[in-house]
């Protein structure tokens, strides 16, 4: 999970200071040192600490909150809202065009990312703001960027448009036209990438943007590269001029120095974050969610909408009505089995819960090697086995685990997990309503 090193220090610093009851302007100031050395850790720009620390120590100190009946909660808060303020204040979304096709230039250093996060935005918007991407191969160095594209957009079901190696400049207005005589309302631009900023990188940029009037062009950096994530917004702002910044790998970011120094050092907001491999792993970047998870406050509304976008209403409707009428039966485990897989990795969702609850489930990995064996059984049975369990004799039993190439101990170990988790929802459902579930967060 991400920030975890600074989450740590600042905890520490915070815990110090409601130890203490009463405190003095000392006592802010001393945390504040330590604020301020964590961050510096964290690869924050030393420009961004110094100007934070200024800014929290004389909210802190200069009003009443010392006087406050809970000070140290009072300065956790004013540290809250800092942090927000600094990685942008509010949510910063893509500009969509009015009328055409919105076009939005996908510009980084090689390596950052970029051609997955292409496909990666293309198939966020289509997901969740119906739109119909197009993706545009610009990045005609290298032979192996086309194909890369025609692979994570053919994985997500997204049209790749591209005419080998030519004018990168004519591919990008080609595809414009591409786009607006196939109906796709979205284009991007999946443009080259090099070792580092350089001219002719710059001017075949410059000559792109003046050529097809982006919408957007968004910087795609590596969270884990800190300040040299930094330093290439800043370049590429100042020659070409972006609009805002998507920062990926924040999944492997112990430190988040990037995350927290891009906005304060460029003027630019990061409008995505990339969390993962996987082509569903990004996520709009939201300053306020991401401060509260940082100082271990946890990050609820994040992942209520997680569980909402991956969490079936209707089945989560069905599964009610199952545990109402005490008939949940193995075909609905095994429906159940496949929305926690949707759900994704169990310890990022951990990150999101507040204090304790989260760093429970920290622990608790999700065992996909066990959930495939229970996939497995369950599939190797009859509709009829799924519904009615009791009829499993020893010599079905044997056939089903032939059937998956497990043992018959496997199969029981299921039906006894299986036994165990009725009775828990007999005993939680008798009688009342249930409350328990996932209908609440569907
Ligand atoms: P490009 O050269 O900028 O186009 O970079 P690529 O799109 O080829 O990505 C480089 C590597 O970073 C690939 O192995 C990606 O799978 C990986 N990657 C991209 N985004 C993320 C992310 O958010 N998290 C993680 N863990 N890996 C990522």
């Amino acid at each position: 999970m991400a920030f975890e090193g600074l989450s740590e220090k600042l905890n520490a610093a915070f815990k110090r200071l409601r130890g203490k009851g009463r405190l003095t302007e000392n006592d802010v100031r001393e945390a504040m040192r330590e604020v301020r050395l964590a961050l510096l850790e964290a690869d924050v720009s030393y420009k961004v600490v110094k100007e934070f620390v200024a800014t929290v120590t004389e909210r802190s100190v200069g009003t009443d909150v010392l006087d406050s009946l809970t000070p140290a909660q009072q300065v956790v808060k004013i540290v809250n809202e800092e942090l927000t303020n600094l990685m942008g204040g509010g949510t910063a979304k893509l500009a969509f065009a009015n009328n055409g096709p919105t076009i939005v230039m996908m510009v980084g250093l090689q390596g950052a990312g970029k051609t997955t996060t292409t496909a990666k935005l293309a198939g966020y918007m289509k997901k969740f703001h119906s739109k119909r991407p197009l993706l545009a191969a610009c990045d005609v160095y290298r032979p192996a960027a086309i194909e890369q594209l025609k692979v994570v957009g053919g994985q997500l079901n997204l049209p790749v448009f591209e005419e080998g190696q030519g004018d990168p400049v004519k591919i990008a207005e080609n595809a414009l036209r591409y786009a607006r005589d196939h109906g796709n309302d979205l284009v991007f631009l999946d443009t080259a990438g090099r070792l580092h900023v350089d001219e002719a990188l710059m001017d075949e940029l410059k000559r792109m943007k003046a050529t097809v009037h982006p919408n957007e062009i968004l910087l795609v950096v590596d969270a884990m590269t800190g300040q040299d994530a930094v330093n290439a917004a800043s370049a590429f702002d100042e020659a070409l001029g972006i609009d805002g910044v998507v920062l990926t790998k924040l999944d492997g970011d112990a430190r988040g120095g990037a995350a927290l120094s891009i906005k304060a050092a460029t003027g630019k907001p990061i409008k995505f974050v990339g969390t993962g491999e996987k082509l569903d792993m990004i996520e709009p970047f939201h300053p306020d969610r991401m401060a509260s998870r940082i100082l271990g406050m946890g990050d609820m509304l994040s992942f209520i909408e997680k569980a909402q976008q991956t969490y079936d209403e209707k089945q989560a409707k069905k599964l009610e009505e199952k545990l109402k009428k005490n008939s949940f039966t193995l075909s609905d485990y095994f429906d159940q089995l496949q929305q926690i897989r949707n759900m994704g990795d169990l310890s990022q969702l951990a990150g999101m819960m507040p204090g304790n609850l989260g760093s429970k489930l920290q622990g608790a990995q999700i065992d996909e090697k066990a959930i495939a064996h229970t996939e497995a059984i369950i599939l190797s049975m009859t509709p009829e086995e799924r519904e009615n369990p009791q009829i499993l004799g020893a010599s079905r039993k044997k056939r089903i685990a032939a059937g998956c190439g497990l043992d018959v101990v496997d199969v029981n170990r299921l039906l006894k997990q299986f036994e165990g988790m009725q009775q828990i929802i007999k005993q939680v459902t008798g009688g009342r309503k249930p409350g328990f579930g996932f209908g609440g967060l569907g």
